[in-house]
């Protein structure tokens, strides 16, 4: 088969953007892209699609419109690695041959890990701003919701966008505020872990909103089956005294975020770690075992916060670092574990984490502009006008446009000292 500098594995945030940067950097790289969909999907824009801000359309583009011009699209699935041979094998058994392998294949939504979820999505009142279908249909019951019980659900991390089950929770409450409808409905969220959110400073703020829409928190609380019909949803307890035990809650809708996991063909080859993720060096992204081998996004093991702003930062990290295996240099650019999780906490404000490892703040704007701890107006300015332009625009074409926050001066980052590693 063909033989190829760069082959990169997945048309999302991560696959497109990252074959863009390194084509930025040397336009001449000859780049293989592998996609089996047709459609890109803007991820970010579903909790605002679930809050009745965005329509479903806005959410979607044609993959050929977004992979690079000079890249070879490969329309199929990767089926398998072999990293010995330095070689990709899709589904039809075709084998791709390459220099350096760039994996972006996001993550898996595991919807069968909870019973009986699967047949109920999308009626009964049981519905997931985690699929482009269902979006819509968390708007339309939260419209037509006045009274009774909601629910909302939160499995055990790492979920991509940590913060968007609560986001959902939260739009859905702002907007039976409005109604006057909020004292008629009881709001409980069900979270797996044992915080509302993992970064400390961001929690006040957070718990502020649960208190104003009266929200019952119950924190080690994980969906283990749900009911449709006769729409009841079954927890089980993860810690203290009554570990193990079930509990089972009537509801008249529930929003579910799935349990996630790496990727079925990643978990089974010899890339992933323990866990299943793309076993690469956190500041790096290069494979710890692979030195031509890099992954980025939702798939990879670095622990930071599975998002898109995450892919933002990667993904000029990895082009540098891509250039210079294929130039037989050792890969110097060092990536922070930058993330961010805009935060919906009523329609017109949004309480912006912006973290990178170890759960340092990195704000990319200064506090008088927009204190990420507090809900800001402006921040939802930049997540309903300004992101998707950014995302579309920037990210994708390969320019660094708001990328690295440690550029700025008043957010100096912890891995500087680390900045120039020898060669
Ligand atoms: P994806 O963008 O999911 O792309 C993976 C691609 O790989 C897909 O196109 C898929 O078809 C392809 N693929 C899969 N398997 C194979 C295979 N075998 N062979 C070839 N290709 C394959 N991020 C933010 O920054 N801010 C937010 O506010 C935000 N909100 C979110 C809200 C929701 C409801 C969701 C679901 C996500 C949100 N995210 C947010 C997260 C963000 O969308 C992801 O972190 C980001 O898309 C990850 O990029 P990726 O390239 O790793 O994966």
């Amino acid at each position: 088969g063909a033989r190829y500098d760069v082959v990169v594995i997945g048309g999302g945030a991560g696959g497109i953007a990252s074959a863009a940067s390194i084509l930025k950097r040397r336009p001449q790289t000859r780049i293989a892209l592998i996609e089996p969909r047709d459609e890109h999907y803007y991820q970010p824009g579903w909790t605002l699609v679930g809050g009745g801000v965005f329509r479903r359309r806005e959410t979607v583009r044609a993959m050929a419109g977004l992979i690079p011009k000079g890249v070879k699209w490969i329309r199929a699935a990767a089926a398998s690695f072999e990293p010995d041979r330095q070689a990709v094998v899709l589904e039809d058994g075709t084998r791709l041959a390459y220099s350096v392998l760039v994996a972006a294949p996001g993550l898996k939504l595991d919807w069968d890990q909870v019973d009986g979820l699967r047949a109920t999505l999308g009626k009964n009142g049981v519905t997931s701003n985690y699929r482009f279908d269902l979006a819509p249909y968390t708007w339309e019951l939260v419209r037509n919701l006045r009274s009774g019980t909601a629910l909302f659900t939160q499995p055990p991390m790492p979920i991509k966008c940590a913060g968007a089950p609560q986001k959902a929770m939260y739009l859905a409450c702002d907007a039976w505020k409005r109604a006057g409808a909020l004292d008629k409905i009881q709001v409980e969220f069900r979270n797996a872990g044992g915080t509302l959110f993992g970064v400390g400073a961001y929690v006040p703020a957070l718990m502020d909103y649960v208190k104003d829409y009266a929200i019952d928190l119950e924190l080690n609380s994980n969906l283990v089956a749900i009911d449709g019909p006769k729409r009841t949803a079954t927890f089980k307890i993860m810690s203290g005294e009554r570990e193990g035990e079930l509990v089972e809650r009537r509801f008249d809708m529930i929003h579910v975020c799935p349990p996630q996991t790496a990727p079925d063909f990643v978990k089974a080859s010899p890339l992933a770690n323990e866990a299943g993720w793309i076993e690469v060096s956190a500041e790096t992204l290069q494979h710890v075992r692979y030195g031509n081998v890099f992954a980025l996004g939702d798939a990879c093991s670095a622990p930071n916060a599975k998002t898109a702003a995450a892919v933002r930062a990667q993904a000029p990290v990895v082009a540098e670092n891509v250039i210079s295996v294929l130039d037989g240099r050792t890969p110097r650019r060092i990536y922070n574990g930058y993330g961010s999780c805009p935060l919906t906490v009523e329609r017109g404000k949004i309480v912006l984490a912006e973290f990178g490892y170890g759960g340092k703040l990195l704000p990319t704007f200064p506090s008088w502009l927009v204190d990420g701890t507090k809900p800001s107006r402006l921040a939802w300015f930049l997540k309903e006008k300004m992101l998707p332009a950014i995302y579309f625009g920037a990210m994708l074409k390969g320019r660094e446009w708001l990328v690295t926050p440690e550029r700025l001066a008043h957010t100096p980052s912890g891995y500087e000292a680390q900045d120039a590693l020898p060669p």
